[in-house]
């Protein structure tokens, strides 16, 4: 489902990713660890083209981010394209960034309506459908303001699911909430994982890594430097630097 080939990233002269390999099939689920700084955003970012990459490419889902192919021949696509291709990956932030001024249910119809064209009848159902699933149903008619932080990540998570992704891409979800708020976010997280959906989570919650993780990746410095199933990273660890950084995050 994603394909990342010797992508490079700089901003000015500091090179941020410095040649990532990453693979993802369909209904795995990836966490990435790392550092501050250590390039697992900008990653995120470079899948759904939020950032474009200096070298190498990213597929997503058979096709190349940000370009068209036509016979040995790379094309950058026109920004409708890229909007078109961004609705079927689905990203959810450490700050929920949702629509102040709407009810939760609108912030769930209004992509749909807009970018895919749905009926409101349509949008509403599928929406209503995920609220349940988030277990937010009863705050259909709420506005973000008066949802609790990890009621409003959830919202994020059904926003996201709206549009029907083929691939979810979460940046550190947990972050910003109230440890005793954290768990109910990570159990819907599980859920999704669970129904089959292809996930990569930058996350410090080593305990989701664990229990939910296909694979665990550790950047550092721009680089994935151990990368294996969460036994061998997080139980199990070769290199010092991630020894390092899991004896401080424990
Ligand atoms: P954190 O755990 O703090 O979120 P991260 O691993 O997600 O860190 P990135 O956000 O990918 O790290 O940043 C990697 C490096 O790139 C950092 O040094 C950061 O300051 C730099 N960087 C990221 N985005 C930009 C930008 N738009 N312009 C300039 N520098 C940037
Ligand atoms: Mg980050």
């Amino acid at each position: 489902m994603v394909r990342c080939e010797g992508v490079r990233k700089s901003f000015g002269t500091v090179e941020v990713l410095k040649g990532i390999d990453l693979e993802v099939q369909r209904g795995e689920v990836v966490c990435m660890i790392g550092p501050s700084g250590s390039g697992k955003s900008t990653m995120l970012r470079c899948i759904n083209h939020l950032e474009r990459v200096d070298a190498g490419r990213v597929w997503v889902d058979g096709e190349i981010v940000g370009y068209e192919q036509q016979g040995n021949k790379l094309y950058e696509l026109a920004d409708k394209e890229i909007c078109r291709r961004r609705t079927q990956v689905g990203m959810v932030f450490q700050h929920f960034n949702l629509f102040p001024h709407k009810t939760v249910l609108e912030n769930l119809v209004e992509a749909p309506r807009l970018a895919l064209g749905e009926s409101k009848a349509v949008a509403s159902e599928r929406a209503l459908g995920l609220l349940d699933q988030v277990g937010l149903a009863d705050k259909r008619a709420a506005y973000p303001r008066h949802l609790s932080g990890g009621q409003q990540q959830r919202v994020a998570i059904a926003r996201a699911l709206c549009m029907q992704p083929k691939l979810m891409l979460f940046d550190e979800p947990t972050s910003a909430l109230d440890p005793e708020l954290v768990g109910d976010v990570l159990a819907v997280m599980k859920d999704l994982a669970a129904n089959g959906m292809t996930m990569v989570v930058v996350t410090h919650e080593m305990g989701f890594a664990r229990d939910v993780a296909n694979w665990v990746a550790f950047f550092d410095g721009g680089q994935i430097v151990e990368r294996g199933t969460p036994e061998q990273v997080l139980g199990d660890p070769s290199h010092d630097r991630t020894k390092a950084f899991l004896s401080a995050v424990r």
